[in-house]
């Protein structure tokens, strides 16, 4: 069995894409990739716009060799690809629950199933694909149990060489059940996302989903026990890996020497490119173009409205009045800006925008 992750945080996008080859099949797992349309208030920079790029072009390059594709839930990076697969290939999919799966899917499934005899709602259910079998979780937190930003559906893949489990945003696993579930599947390779310690103490809309110290000590501890009672490797990726301080964090963890990013996994080096968009040429980025081309550029520096340049006299007006935010134009990016956000094979496969 061949585990291969196509993209991921640590390649420098968010995305869990993974093609497993084995028993002559191959299967696609989450096949989107993203950008944080905002980090520390910067839009991406070049280096992450070309490499959701070149993820979006080798998923669906996959896309259309995949026997099988799993969609572990609804979230762009795990799924605006999908609309690419081909009338051949098997559809398992999550079961949409939330208002948001359910926009989804009203989008997606009406033209999947047009001339697509084998897509299927999986979770909680079984699966063969020659040599291959698969067992689909029912839905589990993505993160806390309740938590706001609702549910994944984990997939074990089982060959003769072994189990290998894509429990996509379980983020740590933070929830028992999502601990118990994978616990049940004894994996030899499990891939997940660790908790999003970016985002401690980060003012959720519910109560419940802020993540605190406790929770980060929780989900090693859920992740821990996973390994001690199924000797598994793990790839620990995705919203950890936003965390410039991800190792430190999860010290513990990577001193058991099992445990690695998928760039580690892949034998890559590491390119945070979201967690550094602090560092080098992603703040010129976001001073040239609003990503959202509807936004005004005062609305798009609210600390300071006036584009750069304008000195003091200009900002008073000829009349001595400040100019006001109404004032300050829109601004419409320029040719060369735009292709920042709309190059080649982005424009092709539709990204702009699903970030
Ligand atoms: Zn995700």
């Amino acid at each position: 069995m061949q585990v291969l992750p196509l993209a991921a945080d640590s390649l420098g996008v968010r995305s869990m894409a993974t093609l497993v080859q084995a028993g002559g099949q191959r299967v696609l797992i989450d096949p989107g990739v993203a950008l944080a349309e905002s980090r520390y208030g910067l839009a991406p920079s070049q280096e992450e716009l070309k490499a959701r790029e070149a993820a979006a072009t080798t998923i669906v390059g996959a896309l259309c060799q995949a026997d099988a594709v799993v969609v572990t839930h609804y979230h762009d990076d795990h799924a605006n690809l999908l609309r690419y697969v081909l009338c051949s290939t098997r559809v398992y999919l999550k079961t949409p629950v939330t208002p948001g799966e359910r926009r989804y899917a009203q989008e997606a499934l009406p033209r999947l199933q047009h001339g697509h005899p084998t897509i299927a709602l999986a979770d909680g259910s079984s699966a063969g694909l020659g040599k291959l079998s698969f067992d689909f979780s029912p839905p589990l937190p993505h993160g806390k149990p309740g938590a706001g930003a609702g549910s994944v559906m984990a997939v074990a893949v089982r060959s003769p060489e072994g189990c290998y489990v894509h429990a996509g945003d379980v983020q740590g696993p933070l929830s028992p059940s999502a601990m118990e579930w994978i616990l049940r599947q004894r994996p030899d390779l499990l891939y997940l996302s660790g908790a999003p310690t970016y985002r401690l103490y980060y003012q959720a809309a519910a109560e419940g989903d802020t993540l605190t110290v406790q929770d980060v000590r929780q989900a090693k501890t859920n992740l821990l026990t996973i390994m001690k009672y199924t000797g598994c490797e793990v790839i620990l990726d995705h919203y950890l890996t936003r965390d410039l301080n991800f190792r430190r964090l999860y010290q513990e963890v990577f001193a058991t020497r099992r445990v690695r990013t998928a760039a580690a996994f892949l034998g890559q080096p590491e390119r945070l490119l979201e967690a550094r968009r602090r560092d080098g040429e992603s703040r010129e980025v976001a001073t040239l173009v609003p990503r959202n081309p509807g936004r005004t550029y005062a609305a798009a520096h609210e600390a300071d409205p006036f584009p750069p340049g304008i000195g003091r006299r200009e900002r008073q007006g000829t009349a001595g009045r400040p100019i006001s935010m109404a004032a300050a134009t829109p601004v419409a990016p320029t040719a060369g800006a735009r292709d920042l956000f709309v190059s080649n094979v982005s424009e092709a496969v539709e990204l702009e925008g699903a970030s």
